[in-house]
């Protein structure tokens, strides 16, 4: 399959691990934005090829993870009213709040409906002119355009029984707060290939200038991984901080014009708590006020002011994982009180959280993504493809931007 099968070559992999050991002098940390690279190195088993001197961790970047409990709590207290019909991606159903989900709500007898679209759940308020219905609106800079689409739409339409619960959030905002802090771990960042496909990646170059960090706009597939992490990795050895584009084949310097447009009508920035992490300021977005009519906060002030404060799990150190501080199989409930059937945080239920890769794929004892029968072409064997093998497929014949 074209821009598939060929970033999943395991030769070709063998051949950027290679290039990757030949300039690495000292160890490394980088951290990966997204949880769809998390899963993705977990598992291929990307982090076990490289070279010891690289610690890959894994950051926020994962929408269902660090949308705070407060906000789960708000969703179900509003799944839970009679005449509404709540609409959600399907990741969020089982993530826990402070007693049910929303998973719960719907064995109860809540509306509670999955969608693939948020303009899903403008159809159904279209078809349901009786009912209130509410999309919980979760997610980064990949999912907001759509968002805004919906909403956009309700006020072209006249469409009033249509609201939005608005967790949406921003990554470049993240970056700074975890590079501000004292004990910042990061050395290096992989940025999130589909954030920058609509959003561009002019406002990481700031940051990696302000911080002396390597940012590496990449992609999600195991070989975009790879280069990713060669980029970094050649900066970072030759000192120089730059943001760099790996993605090419989806990412422009300036991203999507028309998205940005539609996001800019529809939110503004707004300070976000990040689950485990705290409020980052200027890190989400929010209706402006000429759509507040859709702020499903306002529109159920009632209902949810009888609500009591969140609790989490005190076991969970999702927080510190998605800071880089540890890893999941550190947590003491992992694989144990927490499971993908008894999930005790988000990132063991989401499909790009960190604790649930590392449930799925850390069975495997050998890298995935190894040659054939007797070949395992790791590092050393003497048989991956140098430089200088006059091989194509080389480390840079795909291609990167500044
Ligand atoms: S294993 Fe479960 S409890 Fe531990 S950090 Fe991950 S989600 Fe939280």
């Amino acid at each position: 399959m074209k821009f598939v099968d060929e970033y999943r070559n395991a030769d070709l992999a063998q051949k950027y691990v290679q290039e990757i050991t030949e300039v690495i002098t000292k160890p490394w940390t980088i951290m990966e934005i997204c949880g769809g690279q998390t899963h993705s190195i977990v598992k291929y088993g990307i982090d076990r090829l490289l070279p010891s001197e690289i610690t890959l961790i894994h950051g926020p970047g994962c929408p269902v993870c660090v949308t705070p409990i407060e906000l789960i709590d708000c969703a179900l207290k509003i799944a839970s009213i009679s005449n509404v019909i709540f609409c959600s991606f399907g990741d969020m159903l089982r993530v826990p709040g402070s007693e049910k989900d929303l998973l719960t709500i719907k064995a109860s007898g809540g509306d509670v409906r999955i969608v693939y679209s948020p303009l899903d759940s403008l159809k159904i308020a279209q078809e349901n002119p009786d009912k209130e219905v509410v999309f919980f609106a979760v997610g980064f800079e990949t999912t907001t355009p759509g968002t805004a689409m919906a909403v956009y739409q309700a006020k072209q339409q006249g469409i009033k029984n249509f609201s939005l619960l608005v967790s949406h959030v921003l990554v470049p905002p993240a970056m700074s707060a975890l590079l501000s802090s004292p004990n910042c771990v990061v050395q290096g960042f992989l940025a999130a290939g589909h954030v920058c496909t609509v959003m561009g990646y002019e406002a990481y170059k700031p940051i990696a200038q302000k911080y002396k960090v390597p940012i590496v706009v990449t992609g999600f597939e195991p070989i975009d991984v790879l280069q990713g992490i060669y980029h970094c990795i050649q900066q970072l050895e030759t000192g120089k901080y730059d943001c760099k584009n790996q993605y090419v084949r989806s990412v422009k310097s300036q991203g999507n014009a028309l998205a940005q447009q539609l996001i800019q009508e529809v939110f503004e920035v707004v300070p976000r708590r990040w689950r485990g992490i705290g409020e980052i300021g200027e890190s989400g977005l929010g209706l402006r006020p000429e759509y507040a009519l859709y702020d499903a906060l306002k529109r159920f002030e009632s209902p949810l002011s009888s609500l009591t404060p969140s609790t989490a799990p005190q076991v969970c150190i999702s927080g510190e994982i998605m800071q880089g501080y540890k890893k999941p199989n550190d947590c003491p409930a992992f694989g144990t009180q927490c499971t993908p059937e008894n999930p005790l945080g988000a990132p063991m239920v989401s499909s790009e959280g960190p604790c649930a890769a590392y449930y799925r794929y850390r069975s495997h004892q050998q890298p995935v993504l190894r040659r054939g029968d007797g070949e395992t072409g790791r590092r050393g064997d003497g048989e991956t493809g140098r430089r200088g093998d006059g091989e194509t497929g080389r480390l840079g014949d795909w291609g990167a931007e500044y």
